[in-house]
């Protein structure tokens, strides 16, 4: 069966942090694809610095070479909030019901799922896939979230389309986009943890300066 990681995100900037998840999900979990999904009108976040059309650039820039790797521009086209449970019902609906979707997470973002729309729905769709990340450990949940784990959690992803929750590792990648705007408005040039191009796109665009100042 043919499996398809799909990375959500602000993506403000994607960073070198979303790469290696990508290809450590990728290489773990025997992924056939990964889609790097850019959320639209962000309902859990502040407003993102970039616009969505500029994030869904800098994305390009990121997978720009790599075969299986793509952007899908659903939710920053999309009007309205985004949510992903509506994205991936829309994917089920697209791609048929003999595809395996897999829905990949740093542990910061599961610890936070219980929060999310219908959260409970999504394993209807796709399985879950997580990954530490920093602090954020893969151990003591919140109840909600732990009832989910006994109920859906296994050792490793069956040849199924949705609905069981696993973990895999990667080598810590300790960047965030929050510092790396922070880094780019003190006008530093983190160029290392940035996507080949895409600071020359930050450059080009102005984007995340410090409003004060006035070159
Ligand atoms: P922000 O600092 O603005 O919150 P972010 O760096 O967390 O941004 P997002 O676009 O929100 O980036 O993250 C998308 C997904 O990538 C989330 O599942 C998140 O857990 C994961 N992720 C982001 N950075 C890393 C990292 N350095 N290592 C592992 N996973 C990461």
């Amino acid at each position: 069966m043919k499996r398809i990681g799909l990375l959500g995100g602000t993506f403000d900037p994607v960073h070198v942090g979303h790469l290696a998840l990508a290809r450590a999900a990728a290489d773990a979990l025997k992924l056939d694809e990964v889609r790097f999904i850019p959320t639209g009108r962000s309902w859990q976040k502040d407003s993102a610095s970039a616009s969505g059309e500029q994030r869904l650039q800098m994305l390009r820039l990121a997978v720009d070479g790599r075969a299986n790797w793509s952007v899908d521009e659903r939710e920053v086209r999309r009007d309205g909030p985004t949510y992903t449970i509506d994205t991936l019902a829309e994917l089920r609906n697209e791609l048929g019901p003999q595809v395996s979707l897999v829905l990949i997470l740093g542990s910061d973002q599961l610890r936070n799922l219980a929060t999310w729309h219908r959260y409970r729905e999504l394993l209807d769709f796709a399985h879950i896939a997580a990954t530490q990340r920093g602090s954020h450990r893969l151990v003591d949940f919140e109840p909600q979230v732990a009832g989910l784990l006994d109920e859906h959690g296994r050792e490793a992803l069956p040849d199924a389309p949705a609905g069981t929750i696993v973990f895999f590792r990667m080598p810590p990648v300790p960047v965030s986009a929050t510092a790396l705007r922070a880094a780019l408005a003190r006008g530093e040039r983190p160029a290392e943890l940035l996507p080949p191009g895409v600071l020359d796109y930050i450059d080009r665009h102005r984007l995340y300066r410090n409003p004060n100042e006035t070159a």
